[in-house]
């Protein structure tokens, strides 16, 4: 039977299950606005969407579109990103709130080419943009959906690394024609990416596709395994000490932004390492060094 073939008692068993399993987060079912739906994607980039709702909430409440993003501090900007990690993306969200605000009168475009012409807007968030937001036939292609379509269709786990050619064909070969069903496609195999079929421990037996997972039936070969590099540990890293500094002036009262030198010398005990992460931060504009050796979080 061919991969499309294949596809269709498949669509219907996940539009089924995605019916009554998907998770009521606030970005769905057509309560956000474009623009919400793509802070969502952003932030749930290096993130677990549970956690991002808070964050997601309250930044939607102070910026409820580009235009009152694009004119936030940067010090705003960054304490609300809060400890949802990689705090670039948080400057990057507010470049391309600005080109929003002043090349699309504050409406974000509904073009691939436009999407990705964005700052800091890759071929995952513009797809998923086009197909969750405008509703658009579009492959949705990230680690999750990647995983299941290559179990269920290929018998076999997707490696990680940068999405193959074969990956990208297969996710376009069993996209519904139609665009309403793509959307709810591409929805209910990233969903069940990210709560069934997880890449250490697929939960089968309460799988809705189990019957037509052929990873399943070939006793599910060299589950777990990938060829990228395993994650970084955390614990004494840059992005730990990064993580320090920001948190420390995030914290800050108002009426007194600045860090001393010794507050930010005993954050840390390695003050090479540290020096090294406060000029790192200073030259992703995350944080400002004054000359005193204190630092602040950007006006
Ligand atoms: S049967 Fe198991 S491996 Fe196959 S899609 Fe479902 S959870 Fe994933």
């Amino acid at each position: 039977m061919s991969d499309i073939e294949r596809s269709e008692p498949i669509r219907r068993k996940l539009a089924a299950w995605w019916e009554a399993n998907a998770r009521d987060l606030p970005w769905r079912f057509g309560r956000a606005t474009p623009w919400g739906v793509l802070v969502s994607e952003v932030m749930s980039q290096q993130t677990q969407m549970s956690r991002v709702v808070p964050y997601w909430q309250t930044w939607m409440h102070a910026w409820p579109d580009a235009a009152a993003l694009a004119d936030a501090t940067t010090a705003e900007v960054i304490t609300a990103w809060g400890r949802l990690g990689y705090p670039r993306r948080a400057l990057r969200l507010q470049e391309c709130a600005r080109v929003v605000r002043d090349q699309y009168a504050d409406e974000l475009p509904r073009t691939y080419d436009e999407l990705t012409g964005l700052p800091g807007i890759g071929d995952y968030t513009a797809s998923a943009v086009m197909s969750f937001a405008f509703g658009a036939r579009i492959a949705v292609i990230d680690t999750n959906i990647r995983r299941v379509l290559s179990r269920v269709f290929r018998g076999e786990e997707s490696l990680g690394g940068a999405a193959k050619p074969a990956e990208r064909q297969l996710a376009n070969r069993v996209l519904p024609d139609d665009a309403a069903q793509s959307v709810t496609w591409n929805q209910s195999v990233m969903e069940l990416g990210a709560t069934v079929c997880t890449a250490k421990n697929p939960l089968c037996d309460s799988c809705p596709v189990r019957d037509d997972c052929a990873f399943l039936a070939a006793g599910r070969p060299g589950l777990g395994e990938r060829h990228t590099r395993p994650r970084q540990r955390f614990a004494g890293t840059d992005r730990q000490v990064r993580g320090l500094v920001l948190n420390a002036l995030r914290t800050l009262p108002a009426n007194a932004p600045v860090l001393p030198r010794e507050q930010v010398e005993a954050l840390w005990s390695d003050h090479v390492q540290l020096d090294q992460c406060v000029a790192s931060l200073d030259n992703d504009g995350l944080i400002e060094m004054l000359p005193d050796g204190g630092v602040r979080l950007p006006r």
